[in-house]
């Protein structure tokens, strides 16, 4: 016995309303007990001090009254025991099959494109990750909100309905039915509870007294007490709403917006509290206030605060069954029957129906938990759905008539549950048999639409309204879900109701057919161009349930029978149009046409006909079911009359052929557009597709020269064929001449059209088959366009897939672009030039290709029409307008006018369409004679065309004139089709005479060329295309020579053009060296005595502004490198630093070894003269402050402008300073080595800078270096003594260079620190220095990571990009004061120096090596600075000074290495016992000693050695770079290439390094010792080492974009996971995440938004400004979409680096294919990235895209 409830605190304090204790309960049982009076006394009690404070509630507070007053006795009641053991229980005992999750806006589903029954059957994630459906063809989606997952329902699936989650017996427990049955007695409390609440729930949320409440609530004194209830609408906007709250009730702001946010929320709030009076005064302010000319009042209410309390708590109980019903489905069932109770005897409506009627009237919140709970009981539960949809059928027109005059979204309406019903197959069927949904739909519609109609009964959408037509939509839906399944069995009543249905639908059709009639507007422009969206909007909506209708009547031949009667009825009594007039004759070669005198230029006429449609697409399926041969029985021929069954198809044919003549100018766009859709994907299939038809079925059962005789009628063309003498009139010549070719070529698709089934006899893949390669003989094409241009299906499939691989071949897609689709070969033959869905431009692109693709083969350009399938027995007859007297004349007309060069009555396009139908006659007569014997064959186009007649116009035949176009030279191009329709001629004359000996055929030809049988004439053929082939292999092995060619060119070009430069520096050095030495092989080392020689070329720069050429020379006007400065993270190592957005009181002498952020100069390589340069940013200027309205994609302001070549984004530019050649004479440089230690030269900076300090120490205050008497006993130096061993006096630079060192490293300044310019700030120098190294590092970490070799492999840009800053750096010193200089130069040596240190010199840990080491070697000729002369070092001094300076930083570098990054024990064993390892064993005892031990002794030798190798490469390679760059000398050959090895090797002898460094240290050991000492003391390194803090390791991590997922699904999944971190609401978000961290942002919404120096910035912007410094990577998850942006105001998208299987992006997940990472591309992202050309990517996209300019990116 669980009787848990007894001594619970939470009975107790309940105060409880029910007996809990378990003597009292016996009486539950008592029958006399009654719930319902007892129930309704504990809320009138409860719920109105519950819900007191409506206005400012403590939401917590009152959750907890409502349990323990009244939810948790209710539950003790119901199960009789505790309710949480007992819910825990029950939840245990097994779960349903159905999964049942109702979406929210935005979530992703996943529909299976092999195994859903439709495509609204969806799963959710879940679902979809533990399903079959994961490695299908499936489809990703967004939803809007409403829906549910369809898991567990097997009617959705054709397989695998369930997933692991929900199969049963899979979750773990298996299911045991007994022990999850509620028992019976809970079952009885259950009934008796049940109705109480939900009676009380119905009753109010439908309750509509505002002051009063239904006596049995009503307990207490009525209070006057009051709320204003505001209710949301979708009429007003946010801010609308916003302001009129604060006009009416005088409140803040910050208010109004809380109320509009709840109301938007919620759909209604209290806004204000008090008597009725007061509120009822609001009510009208607010009102006042809302109303506008256009606008509505807003719907306030003022109610008392009784009825909202119980309201409010009536929805409270909802959720709380909501909640009860997911646990048993004994609760849905007892549920789901109270609901559907209906009271006997009385009509009033159940429960269940009373909520759904009132619906629409509840508010936004209450229809939330209606539509929940109608979600988690009776869709739960199959039966019930069925009885739910009963019901909801039985209201439908009502609700949907309500749902259409309402304002809210379709998915917070009770009619959007349609489609959960409608689109079940079983559910679908019964309804139909028992509920008629169909013709209750189109009733419904019936009812609606009528406000459209007008005076003739057919709709007219003029000034119709959008949102109310989009609602009407709905229902259609509606009928396209019911009809979605076709039924695989019929019963009787079946066939009855669909057969109602349908009649009823052809009402509406009724109503479509010739709708929105016009007329051609002549003389005067129309004034208005009329609505046409609609009606064409309702066309396409209409489709594909005109095609299902068709379908499910074809499924039964009785059905399709009285269907097509039906229907056929309908388009008669819609054909009286015109039969008040006389019938006119119309006669031409000996036959004549009687007919109703109708001009489509002059009278009345309509695009809509889709009765006459419907009935054409019925004709076809009655024609492939055989059932044809019945329709007698159903439609007397008296009543079929087939003229007027085509008479209105061909007048729709005729106005678009009019459209094409131009008749039509003056009737505006609205024609045209009609037009275009009459024909286009979305449309055609119900609109012209089927005209054509209709127009074969009349050709099919009308007499052939009668049925030409209409159709030249109806062209207006009856004149243009008979001889009469034509207008001069050229605008009428020509009009005529497009009228007589677009017949001609509706004349080829009636006959040659058959690719439908059931006017052939092909299935639906041969017809997609043909679409699509007649789509790439166009050209080849992606996956996405070319299911764009084939029509959907109801499940919105195109059949691509099926048949693609047999007609096309996939051709993957490089880094950029997409994959695309390539015809075979084998189905180039399928051509048709006149396909019928061609557009004009289609039709000669395509012809276009084709001929060029003939030529390139070697063939001739004929491309007559493929032999077409053969028509099906109803069709048969249309072949004879082939050889009909008309078409004899029609042919021979034109063909004559071409022969006798009535040039203006002919055009080419006309003679081809000619040509093609001379074509398709002699293919008919050949096929006719191919299958059966001669005599059999009537079909005697053959005859007919070579017959030639008595009269005038007769006088020659076909054939004759053909002989005769070929001579015509403006028929040149037409010429092989001629020859092959000549040699047809001849083939079917030789099955005639072949098959029959005794004919004779009296027409002499007038081709003789072709002779012999057919033998021959094959084995011309043959030889022919032999001939054919050994050219097309000749000409591709040529093509292959000259493309081999023409690549060795390119590449020796390219070394050319590279090596020019190199080159000629070289070719001068040694031609100097031999004078001098004879030394050929000079030396390639850089540091040092043995330093070789500068490699000094001469440079000759072309501007590209004014294109004049220039040397680069000092005294010289300077040029300059167009450029771009950065902040950059891309080397960080810790991104969690928090970055300074403002440099105002940093100190940037030093770097962080994390590399934090670092200030980077890139360049596109382009050169100007500075004074061409400034002249063009200044015009640039003055544009632009003309142009105020141009948004600007660059910010002038801050210097920047696009370079003027390559359109690059750049902000400054770098002065060229040419390199200063440098030699040393080997013999001094020996010399000097005798006397210049190490320990010497440190002695003698030493007493340099004590000098120094002594001489300013009398000015200015600063901080002396403090000096130890230790190692400094020689006295014989002096201050001066520095200057012995070598100087030579200043570079002077020209007034113009000068001037460009100052603008660029002011730039650098700037841009580096975000301050204001300032020339003379004193940090200045030290961002000069910094750029530089961090650019050498970024380069290097580039090569590293591209795997290129350091030398040889940089582009060019970034050639002399680099070179140019690293000689910038070297020069910018002269124009800063040198005694800053020095100052910054003492505290960089601070660092390196024994006995010297600087009061705030940063330990050893807390320095980046390698910018020191630039910052030392530029810095340190300013101690050559004398006031008197302008001195600097010597070659030879410079020379000792890198060395030194150089292995001083190395040193340190080493010890840095060690100590950070050799401090783990080995994981493996190795016996390597090197000399490098003994080094290194001997290092870190000496390490260890001065650590106290704190540095393990235990660490093995060859491991210290691997790491420091390891770790100082990254320093050694930029290094080299560093030096080579500033030096001019060579690198070694092994750094042209990679290799690990030898690599080291040579980089150390380049940098004058033993490749043991650890030799080093012993070498320099006495000078050393010291230095190591102090720098193992720091406190740093002791704390690092004893594991406290943690220091960089080396080599540093290079950094790449976060790693992503495979498959997107997993990212979707992520996303879906992602909550935002500031607002717990279940909003939909915008989830994105950052490329270069891997964090998840809430984007573009409000509750993420950063306050930054006074700016809102989105969640993105305030990311980016730590991030990237500014410039950062997002992926925007939901839409699969990157976006790159810098700063606050520049952005843009970039494709996401995802393909699907047709290897094409999605932007948006519109298409919604599986996506895969496509790696290639995502290293492109990474690039650009590291490449530093983010910023330049934004800039050219906003260049030629400028639809971003309006968007906010602060705000992303
Ligand atoms: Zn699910
Ligand atoms: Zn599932
Ligand atoms: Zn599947
Ligand atoms: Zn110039
Ligand atoms: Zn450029
Ligand atoms: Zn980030
Ligand atoms: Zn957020």
């Amino acid at each position: 016995m669980a009787d848990g409830a007894d001594g619970g605190p939470r009975a107790g304090a309940a105060g409880g309303w029910l007996p809990v204790q378990p003597q009292e309960r016996a009486m539950w049982y008592d029958e006399r007990f009654n719930f319902q009076a007892t129930f309704l006394q504990c809320l009138a009690k409860h719920v109105p001090n519950i819900y007191s404070a409506e206005m400012d509630p403590l939401l917590e507070k009152q959750e907890e009254m409502v349990q323990a007053a009244i939810l948790y006795p209710l539950e003790c009641y119901l199960f009789g025991e505790d309710p949480d053991i007992f819910l825990e229980k029950l939840q245990q005992s097994g779960t349903s099959q159905l999964c049942g999750k109702v979406f929210k806006g935005g979530e992703t589903t996943y529909s299976c494109r092999d195994c859903a029954v439709d495509p609204t059957c969806v799963l959710c994630m879940d679902c979809f990750q533990n399903s079959i459906h994961k490695n299908h063809r499936y489809k990703m989606h967004s939803s809007t909100g409403g829906g549910f997952c369809d898991c567990g329902d097997t009617e959705a699936w054709k397989a695998g309905p369930l997933c692991t989650k929900h199969e049963p017996g899979a979750s773990g427990s298996p299911k045991e039915n007994s022990e999850c049955q509620l028992n019976e007695e809970i079952m009885e409390h259950s009934r008796r509870v049940f109705p109480s609440v939900i009676k009380y729930i119905v009753d109010m949320l439908i309750w509509e007294e505002e002051k009063e409440l239904p006596p049995e609530l009503t307990v207490r004194e009525k209070v006057d007490s009051y709320y204003c209830v505001l209710f949301n609408d979708e009429h007003h906007s946010y801010d609308h709403v916003i302001y009129s709250l604060q006009r009416a009730l005088g409140c803040e702001l910050g208010e109004a917006q809380l109320h509009t946010t709840a109301i938007d929320k919620e759909g209604r709030r209290a806004v204000k509290a008090g008597h009725y009076a007061s509120c009822q005064e609001a009510k009208e302010e607010i009102k006042r206030h809302s109303e506008n000319v256009s606008q509505r009042p807003l719907h306030v209410e003022v109610l008392h605060a009784d009825v909202m309390a119980h309201q409010k708590f009536a929805l409270r109980l909802g959720s709380w069954l909501n909640k009860l019903m997911s646990y048993s489905s004994d609760f849905r069932q007892i549920f789901c029957q109270i609901c559907l109770k209906e009271e006997a005897g009385s009509e009033k409506p159940c429960f269940i129906s009373k909520l759904m009627l009132w619906d629409a009237k509840l508010h936004k919140g209450a229809r939330k938990v209606l539509h929940e709970l109608i979600f988690s009981s009776f869709f739960m539960e199959m039966e019930y759905k069925k009885h739910f949809a009963v019901e909801f059928v039985k209201y439908y027109k009502a609700l949907q008539k309500e749902y259409i005059s309402d304002d809210h979204d379709r998915v917070l309406s009770v009619t959007a549950l349609s489609v959960q019903m409608f689109t079940v197959p079983t559910l679908a069927r019964h309804l139909i048999e028992e509920q008629n949904v169909i013709t209750t739909i189109t009733e419904t519609l019936l009812e609606v639409l009528p406000e459209y109609l007008d005076k003739n009964d057919k709709f007219n959408f003029q000034g119709y309204s959008q949102d109310k037509l989009n609602r009407v939509y709905a229902v259609i839906y509606d009928l396209r879900y019911v009809l979605v399944s076709k039924p695989t069995l019929w019963t009787d009543r079946l066939r009855e109701r669909f057969l109602e249905g349908f009649i009823s639908f052809l009402r509406i059709l009724t109503c479509m057919q010739g709708m929105e009639e016009i007329k051609r507007q002549i003389g005067q422009h129309i004034e208005v161009d009329p609505d046409w969206e609609a009606a064409i909007a309702i066309q396409m909506q209409l489709k594909n349930i005109l095609l299902m209708f068709q379908e499910w009547c074809a499924c039964d031949e009785e059905l399709l029978l009285k269907a097509y009667s039906e229907c056929h009825k309908a388009v008669m009594r819609c054909s009286t149009n015109g039969r008040s007039r006389e019938k006119t004759v119309f006669h031409l070669c000996g036959h004549t046409l009687e007919s109703r005198p109708y001009r489509v230029s002059a009278d009345p006429v309509s695009i809509h006909l889709p009765l006459s449609r419907t009935l054409a697409g019925l004709h076809v399926r009655l024609s492939k079911t055989g059932t044809i041969s019945r329709l007698h029985e159903f439609v007397s021929p008296e009543e079929f009359q087939v003229e007027l069954l085509v008479e209105y198809p061909l007048r729709c044919l005729v106005l678009v052929a009019q459209v094409s003549a131009e008749m039509w100018r003056r009737n505006g766009l609205s024609l045209i557009s009609q037009v275009f859709y009459y024909q286009d994907v979305k449309c055609r299939e119900e609109m012209y597709d089927k005209d054509i038809i209709m127009l074969q079925i009349g050709a099919s059962l009308m007499d052939p020269n009668q049925f030409l005789l209409l159709i030249l009628q109806r062209y207006e063309l009856a004149d243009a064929f008979k001889k009469i003498k034509p207008t001069k009139d050229q605008d009428l010549i020509k009009q005529c001449n497009v009228l007589i070719e677009e017949m001609l070529q509706i004349l080829i698709y009636v006959v040659g059209e058959r690719y439908v089934p059931g006017v052939s006899n092909v299935t639906k893949e041969d017809v997609i088959m043909r679409e699509i390669i007649h789509l790439l003989c166009i050209e080849p094409m992606a996956h996405s366009a070319i299911t764009k241009s084939l029509p959907e299906n109801e499940n919105n499939e195109t059949g691509l897939e099926k048949v693609i691989d047999k007609v096309a071949t996939f051709k993957k897609p490089g880094v950029s672009g997409h994959g695309v689709y390539e015809l075979k070969d084998e189905c180039l033959k399928e051509f048709n030039m006149f396909f019928y869905h061609y557009t004009k431009t289609q039709h000669s692109k395509a012809e276009h290709t084709q001929k060029k693709r003939r030529k390139q083969e070697n063939r001739d350009e004929a491309l007559p029409p493929p032999p077409p399938p053969d028509f099906c027995p109803a069709f048969s007859n249309v072949v004879r307008i082939l050889n009909c007297d008309v078409m004899m004349h029609i042919l021979r007309t034109v063909l004559q006018r071409a022969v006798e060069l009535e040039t203006h009555l002919w055009t080419e396009a006309m003679i081809q369409m000619v040509l093609h139908l001379l074509s398709l006659g002699l293919l008919e007569e050949k096929q006719q004679l191919q299958k059966s014997p001669e005599e059999e064959v009537t079909f005697d186009f053959y005859h007919k065309a070579t017959r030639m007649g008595s009269s005038a116009l007769n006088a020659v035949n076909v054939l004759m004139l053909l002989e005769k176009l070929k001579r015509v030279p403006q028929l040149e191009a037409q010429k092989d089709t001629v020859n092959w329709i000549l040699q047809m001629f001849e083939t079917v004359k030789r099955m005639r005479e072949k098959s029959s000996v005794t004919t004779v055929v009296a027409a002499t030809s007038g081709s003789e060329a072709t002779k012999g049988d057919e033998s021959t004439q094959d084995k011309e053929k043959a030889e022919r295309k032999r001939k054919a082939e050994a050219a097309r292999l000749h000409r591709q092995k040529i093509m292959a020579q000259m493309s081999a060619l023409q690549r060795n060119f390119i590449e020796t070009h390219k070394l050319l053009y590279e090596n020019t430069l190199e080159a000629q520096g070289k070719e001068d050095a040694i031609m100097e060296e031999e004078s001098m030495s004879s030394a050929i092989d000079y030396s390639r080392i850089a540091l040092g005595p043995k330093r070789g020689p500068s490699v000094a070329e001469k440079e000759v720069l072309t501007c590209i502004l004014c294109q004049e050429e220039q040397e680069v020379k000092l005294e010289s006007a300077a040029m300059v490198l167009s450029a771009c400065v950065q902040k950059s993270t891309a080397l960080t190592q810790n991104r969690s630093r928090i970055l300074e957005l403002s440099g105002d009181t940093l100190d940037p002498l030093f770097m962080h070894p994390d590399l934090p952020c670092g200030t980077h100069t890139g360049s596109c390589g382009h050169v100007m003269h500075a004074a061409c340069w400034q002249k063009y940013f200044e015009a640039m200027q003055l544009n632009f402050r003309q142009r105020l309205h141009v948004e600007q994609i660059f910010d002038l302001e801050n210097g920047e402008y696009l370079c003027p070549l390559c359109k690059s984004l750049c902000n400054t530019v770098i002065p060229i300073v040419p390199l200063q050649a440098q030699k040393i004479n080997s013999e001094d440089a020996e010399a000097v080595a005798q006397i210049l230690s190490l320990a010497r030269w440190m002695e003698i900076i030493i007493v340099r800078i004590s000098g120094y300090s002594v001489k300013n120490a009398k000015g200015e205050k600063q901080n002396l270096p403090a000096f130890t008497s230790k190692g400094m006993g020689n006295s014989a130096l002096e201050f001066h003594s520095i200057l012995s061993f070598g100087v030579q006096s200043s570079v002077k630079y020209s007034s113009s260079i000068k001037e460009m060192l100052i603008l660029f490293a002011t730039t650098i300044y700037r841009v580096g620190l975000k301050v204001a310019p300032n020339e003379a700030d004193y940090r200045i120098p030290m961002m000069t220095w910094s750029t530089c190294a961090f650019t050498i590092q970024c380069i290097e970490n580039l090569l590293e990571t591209e795997g290129k070799p350091l030398f040889g492999s940089l582009q060019n840009r970034q050639h002399s990009g680099l070179k140019a800053l690293v000689q910038f750096a070297a020069a910018q010193r002269t124009t800063s004061p040198q005694v800053l200089i020095q100052k910054h130069l003492i505290r960089l040596l601070g660092v390196l120096l024994p006995n010297f240190k600087v009061e705030d010199t940063p330990s050893l840990l807390e320095v980046d090596m390698f910018h020191i080491l630039v910052a030392v070697v530029l810095s340190f000729p300013s101690l050559y600075w004398e006031d008197a002369v302008d001195l600097q070092p010597s070659s030879i001094s410079s020379a000792y000074n890198h060395l030194y300076l150089f292995h001083l930083t190395t040193l340190a570098h080493i010890t840095q290495i060690v100590v950070s990054s050799a401090t783990e024990s080995p994981t493996a064993q190795s016996s390597d016992n090197s000399e490098e390892a003994r080094s290194a064993q001997s290092f870190c005892r000496e390490v260890c000693q001065y650590t106290s031990g704190c540095f393990s002794q235990d660490i093995p030798g060859w491991l210290v050695w691997d790491c420091v190798k390891k770790g100082i490469m990254p320093y050694l390679r930029c290094a080299a770079l560093f030096f080579h760059y500033l030096l001019g000398v060579s690198p070694p050959e092994e750094l042209l290439q990679v290799s690990e090895e030898g690599q080291f090797k040579a980089l150390c002898s380049y940098l004058s390094l033993p490749t043991n460094l650890f030799l080093l240290f012993q070498e320099y050991w006495d000078t050393v010792n010291p230095l190591l000492q102090r720098w193992c003391a720091d406190p740093l390194v002791l704390s690092c080492l004893k594991g406290k803090s943690i220091a960089v390791r080396y080599p540093r991590k290079r950094n790449s974009l976060i790693e992503l997922p495979e498959d997107y699904s997993c990212l979707l999944n992520q996303a879906s996971q992602f909550r935002c971190p500031r607002s717990s609401d279940d909003e939909q978000k915008h989830p994105v995440l950052c490329l270069f961290c891997g964090a998840m942002l809430c984007s573009q919404n409000t509750c993420c938004q950063e306050l930054v120096n006074g700016e809102e910035l989105g969640a993105c912007t305030s990311h980016a400004l730590q991030c990237g410094a500014g410039v950062c990577m997002f992926l925007k998850i939901r839409e699969c979409k990157v976006v790159l942006i810098e700063g606050k105001t520049r952005g843009c998208l970039y494709p996401a680096p995802y393909l699907d299987e047709y290897g094409e992006t999605d932007p948006g997940l519109k298409r919604g294919n599986p996506l895969h990472l496509c790696q290639e591309r995502y290293r492109k992202l990474h690039l650009l990235w590291q490449q530093h050309c983010i910023i330049e990517e934004i800039a050219r996209s906003q260049e030629t895209n400028q639809i971003f300019f309006g968007f906010n990116w602060q705000l992303l």
